[in-house]
C-alpha cells in the first residue's frame, strides 16, 4: 500500500531499507548495485559479530566489542539496533541523517527487526523485502556459503523462518531471481540510474 506523502513541497530523498532473511542475497545485490552506481550510499553498521575472512573494519562493518556497543546505545547514537543469531547489529544515526539532508540516495541493509524500528522512527522510509525464490533455495544458499558452523546455521534458519513471515509488513517485495534484475529494480525504486 502507498505510504502517506510527507507533505513537503520539495521532493525529499527517501531512505530505502533493504531487508529479508539471512543468506537471501542482500549483500550481493547491494554490492552489484554499488559497483554500477557508487553514488548510492550504504550505511556501515556497527556489530559485535567477529569478522568473516575478507571482511574489513569500517567497510563491511564497524566491528566493536560488547561494552562499545552498550555505549552506542547509551549515547543514543543508533537509529535502530537488533540482536540477530547471538550478535548485536545497529545503524549509526547521524551519518544517515547527514546523507538524507544532503539529498543523496541512502540505503540500509538490515534485518527485519531493524526495518520495523526504522518504520517507526522514519515513517516515510521505503521498506523493501528481498524474498528467496523458494525455501529450498534459501537453505541451499546458507549451507553453500560455508561461512557458518552448523549451530550458527541452524539459528539463522530458525530466524529466516520467522523473517519470511513478516513480508506483508513491507512496502515492496522483490524476489531474488537474478542479482542483475533485483539490483536494477532496487535502483529504480531509489530513483537512481
Ligand atoms: P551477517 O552476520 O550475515 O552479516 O548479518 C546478519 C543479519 O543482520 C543480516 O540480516 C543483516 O542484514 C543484518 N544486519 C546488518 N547490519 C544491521 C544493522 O545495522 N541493524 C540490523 N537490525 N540488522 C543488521
Amino acid at each position: 500500500s502507498p505510504r502517506p506523502e510527507p507533505g513537503h513541497g520539495a521532493e525529499r530523498p527517501r531512505l530505502v531499507v533493504l531487508s529479508g532473511p539471512s543468506a537471501v542475497g542482500k549483500s550481493t545485490v547491494v554490492a552489484h548495485m554499488r559497483a554500477q552506481h557508487p553514488e548510492v550510499w550504504l550505511s556501515v553498521s556497527a556489530t559485535t559479530r567477529h569478522p568473516r575472512p575478507g571482511e574489513i573494519d569500517g567497510k563491511h562493518y564497524r566491528f566493536v566489542d560488547q561494552p562499545q556497543f552498550d555505549k552506542l546505545i547509551a549515547n543514543d547514537e543508533l537509529l535502530e539496533w537488533a540482536e540477530f543469531a547471538g550478535n548485536r547489529y545497529g545503524t549509526p544515526r547521524q551519518a544517515v541523517l547527514d546523507k538524507l539532508a544532503a539529498g543523496e540516495p541512502t540505503l540500509l541493509e538490515i534485518d527485519v527487526q531493524g526495518a520495523r524500528q526504522v518504520r517507526k522512527a522514519m515513517p516515510d522510509a521505503l521498506l523493501v523485502f528481498l524474498a528467496p525464490p523458494s525455501w529450498d533455495e534459501l537453505v541451499r544458499r546458507l549451507v553453500g556459503r560455508g561461512t557458518e558452523t552448523e549451530e550458527v546455521r541452524e539459528r539463522r534458519l530458525a530466524a529466516a523462518r520467522e523473517e519470511l513471515a513478516s513480508e506483508s509488513e513491507f512496502d515492496v517485495t522483490l524476489v531474488n531471481t537474478t542479482v542483475e534484475d533485483v539490483a536494477r529494480e532496487l535502483l529504480t525504486l531509489m530513483g537512481v540510474g
